[in-house]
């Protein structure tokens, strides 16, 4: 079982996330902003770290940076970007901030999961009973 943290505002995607999560046998964290977020990565040090760009206080591309500052033992732990901005230059803003990976809303349940694997390849796999 691994640690994922979720930082994200939205409680719908938050909800939708976290099923996928606990159905692959992991333990799930949340934080509702930024700097929140930040503060729970320190104190949990989750597996992986799912980020929201769009968040209410600082945005995601300022938390991966700090997450990924040399100040704290976050450097190498996998972020993956979720979020709703569609515009050109995106993703390449969030890489180039620290993230592993980019991926838009609405969120592919399919997609997700196959990232969160690809990171996490303990995960259990799902049985019959789901
Ligand atoms: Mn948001």
């Amino acid at each position: 079982m691994a640690k994922v943290l979720y930082i994200e505002d939205n409680p719908d995607n938050m909800q939708l996330v976290q099923r996928v999560i606990t159905a692959l046998g992991h333990l799930f964290l949340w934080a509702g902003d930024g700097v929140s977020g930040i503060s729970m990565a320190q104190l949990e040090h989750p597996d992986l770290i799912l980020l929201d760009i769009n968040l209410p206080d600082i945005d995601g591309h300022e938390v991966a940076r700090r997450l990924r500052s040399h100040k704290n033992d976050l450097l190498h732990v996998p972020i993956i970007a979720i979020t709703a901005n569609a515009l050109k230059g995106d993703a390449e803003k969030a890489l180039a901030a620290g993230c592993d990976v980019y991926m838009s809303k609405p969120v592919n349940i399919r997609e997700l999961r196959a990232q969160v694997m690809g990171f996490l390849p303990d995960a259990k796999v799902p049985n019959a009973l789901g």
